[in-house]
């Protein structure tokens, strides 16, 4: 997906892990599972699809239409076509599409924790992945642990960075190794 010469001319946005699989499409997928043997079959778990990849995931599955709508709401339909110039437009872009792509992520249980150790992600970015997250009996904080507030009295920045993962024990567990890095 997309033209390496235009990645490497971009300003801005680090692709880390979870962004490399949303944009190659080389990512836990079922599909992939499948081919390492992994799994019995082809299908999407949430049953609205035979095959389930990446491009089925983040551009069309049933499962995650407020998240991909709200993102839609903010910037445009997005599709494997125009994906790349809608993140590299504007850092905003970059950031509410990489929050998207690794909550969901987070939730289909393909990573077990998603850190964000830099200030740049705003409340905005957060406030509907945090309730899907919770939803699922996941927890989404600072990287201290502490939950932001969405009061207006507020900043509406991150300051301290997003650690979010689906199982608490793993959120503490990520919770605990940032904070011994952060002391050293
Ligand atoms: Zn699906």
């Amino acid at each position: 997906m997309g033209n390496p010469s235009v990645w490497a001319g971009r300003e801005h946005g680090e692709v880390d892990y979870y962004l490399t699989q949303f944009l190659t499409g080389h990512g836990c997928f079922t599909s992939y599972l499948y081919r390492m043997g992994k799994v019995g079959d082809l299908s999407c778990v949430f049953g609205d699809s035979d095959l389930d990849d990446a491009r089925h995931t983040f551009f069309l599955c049933d499962r995650w239409v407020p998240e991909r709508e709200s993102l839609e709401q903010e910037i445009e339909k997005i599709t494997p076509e125009n994906i790349v110039e809608i993140m590299l437009s504007l850092r905003d872009c970059w950031d509410r599409v990489a929050t998207f792509a690794k909550v969901i992520l987070l939730l289909e249980g393909k990573a077990h924790c998603y850190v964000f150790p830099t200030p740049g992600c705003k409340r905005w970015d957060t406030c509907a992945p945090e309730a899907v997250l919770e939803a699922a009996g996941g927890i989404l904080t600072d990287i201290f642990g502490k939950k932001y507030s969405y009061s207006n009295d507020t900043d509406y920045l991150n300051n301290d960075g997003v650690l979010a993962a689906l199982d608490p024990k793993i959120h503490k567990r990520c919770l605990d190794i940032l904070n011994l890095t952060n002391k050293t």
